[in-house]
């Protein structure tokens, strides 16, 4: 694997009467009519549990789409149990024929017959488009199996030196225990990363998916399950998020949990190990992509083009759904009136906003009522307070699917809660600033909230751009600059947040996969 070179998966078109459209819609067809059964996996045996939740479409909330079995404690005691039992003799594998089962469950990915059951699980479950449904469940997801192998050789380079009476080595060990892997409904690619990357190093794993991504992860299983993963080393538990937080944090074999989504729950995880911190056998390691309020700050001197484009795809592709989006825009009076009305026209009369199965529709609904009720609440904040105005959207509808319009909301405070707060859908609050009040505004940027996840500067002015840059240098973990703040690409842009918004580890680098080792140093008398 030392000369294995990744190159990134080319991204399929789904054009009309193309084979993998046919290919997407006969599976879409085979989901859509009967209901698909998940069972908890531990050491490669099902287990299907009494206690059976439902999946259902997002945009046609009645349909169901999967049931699955949640764990229950005992059950993921079980699977802890198994884990840490089945660690040593994994992490002695040679790495080479680890790494090889996720180079082919890359290929695996890649094929028609696989990738086409990952993109349409996607659709239905997670309610995406084809489209972003196949950079995520097909393309990135294949990336990150194949960049971590291309990783492993640049994170294991370090070797310490020999002297003259001694052989000095370092040995790439797995953690011992258990790592918990907990996952996102957002990204496809994301729970398969975080079940994977730390199997690779050597380690066993509790793989908890998102309740609303339960197929497409189970799909992601299945191909490492043909790739040739040993039973055993990853166990797919979905469970209740609390049943499964407690569970682990109480077990002394916890060596690490990666996570992916809200910073209020990695919040709570924290508490929870540091509640249990006198019984663990080791100090577990917390690894987390958090949450976000993305930033749009626009410079009078920005291209208005590329301003409208990438703010229409950033704050509105998938309905405000991936922790990148842009949910706060500082934009400059010169431009204000030219952006409002282009904004205004797109958002009313381009984007289709439908089923996510109608090859044209621009973004679907949200997940969840949940989802949907919170950012209910946003637009009726914005409706009801003095501070704020809805310039466009601000429709909901839930009958059939989970549907919010998207929203453009102007703010004359920016300290607004709408200009804090995450939202995660398709919302986004502006503030007008006077253009000689750029420098003020760069500091408004930088303080109004503690989370850091991404954020753009639009901006021709090459000095500016550069100053500009120097001082939002903590305000984000992927800094764009004449781009959207969304759609990082691994091992093109690193992806991960600083501040409240995780622990910048980097999904997609060899920073990663290091967090998942534990060296041992060997000296050896010559
Ligand atoms: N990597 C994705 C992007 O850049 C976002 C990942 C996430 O939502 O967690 O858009």
């Amino acid at each position: 694997f030392h000369q294995y070179t990744a190159k990134n998966e080319p991204v399929l078109e789904y054009r009309r009467n193309s084979n993998e459209l046919k290919q997407v819609q006969k599976v879409l067809d085979e989901y859509k009519s009967k209901v698909t059964r998940v069972p908890c996996i531990i050491d490669g045996k099902e287990f299907w549990t009494e206690d059976i939740q439902k999946q259902v479409l997002p945009f046609d909330h009645k349909h169901v789409l999967a049931e699955y079995c949640y764990a229950d404690k005992s059950l993921l005691e079980k699977a802890i149990e198994r884990a840490v039992k089945n660690q040593p003799k994994w992490d002695l594998m040679p790495i080479e024929q680890r790494a090889n089962i996720f180079l082919k469950a890359a290929d695996l990915a890649s094929d028609l017959k696989w990738r086409s059951h990952l993109v349409a699980t996607t659709m239905l479950g997670q309610g995406k488009t084809v489209f972003q449904a196949e950079i995520d469940a097909a393309c990135e997801l294949i990336d990150f199996w194949r960049f971590n192998v291309q990783h492993l050789a640049s994170a294991m380079t370090y070797q310490p030196i020999s002297t003259g009476d001694s052989d000095n080595n370092y040995q790439y060990r797995g953690l011992e225990g258990f790592v918990a892997a907990i996952s996102p409904f957002n990204f496809t690619a994301i729970g398969g990363h975080l079940a994977s990357a730390p199997a690779l190093m050597g380690n066993t794993v509790l793989w908890k998916p998102s309740d609303t991504a339960t197929l497409s992860n189970y799909i992601v299983y299945k191909i490492l399950e043909e790739a040739g993963l040993p039973p055993g080393i990853i166990q797919f538990v979905p469970s209740k998020g609390v049943d499964f937080g407690k569970t682990i944090t109480q077990s002394p074999d916890l060596a690490a949990i990666t996570f992916t989504g809200s910073t209020t729950t990695f919040k709570t995880l924290w508490k929870w190990v540091a509640e249990n911190l006198d019984n663990y056998r080791t100090f577990p390691r917390l690894i987390g992509e958090c949450g976000g309020k993305n930033f749009h700050l626009i410079h009078p001197s920005a291209d208005l083009t590329t301003v409208i484009n990438g703010t229409i795809r950033s704050a509105f592709e998938y309905s405000g759904q991936k922790c990148s989006a842009c949910s706060r825009v500082y934009l400059p009076r010169s431009l204000s009136n030219k952006f409002y009305s282009q904004m205004q026209n797109i958002i009313k009369n381009e984007l289709r906003i439908d089923t996510p199965l109608k090859f044209d529709t621009f973004t679907s609904a949200v997940i969840d009522r949940n989802s949907f009720n919170r950012i209910r609440t946003s637009i009726d904040f914005a409706r009801t307070s003095p501070a704020t105005k809805i310039l466009v959207g601000g429709e909901y509808d839930d009958s059939v699917g989970f549907y919010v319009k998207p929203t453009l909301i102007e703010t004359t405070d920016p300290k607004n809660k709408l200009m804090r707060e995450e939202i995660f859908g398709p919302v986004v609050t502006i503030y007008v600033y006077d253009d000689q009040k750029f420098d003020e505004t760069v500091d408004l940027v930088n303080d109004t909230t503690n989370y850091a996840l991404t954020g753009s500067i639009f901006c021709q002015d090459k000095t500016i751009l550069e100053k500009t840059r120097e001082r939002l240098i903590h305000t984000a973990g992927n800094l764009y600059l004449n781009d959207k703040s969304t759609g990082s690409v691994v091992n093109q842009q690193p992806f991960g947040g600083a501040r409240l918004s995780g622990t910048n580890d980097k999904a997609g680098g060899p920073h990663y996969l290091l967090r998942f080792t534990s060296p041992l140093t060997v000296k050896n008398m010559k």
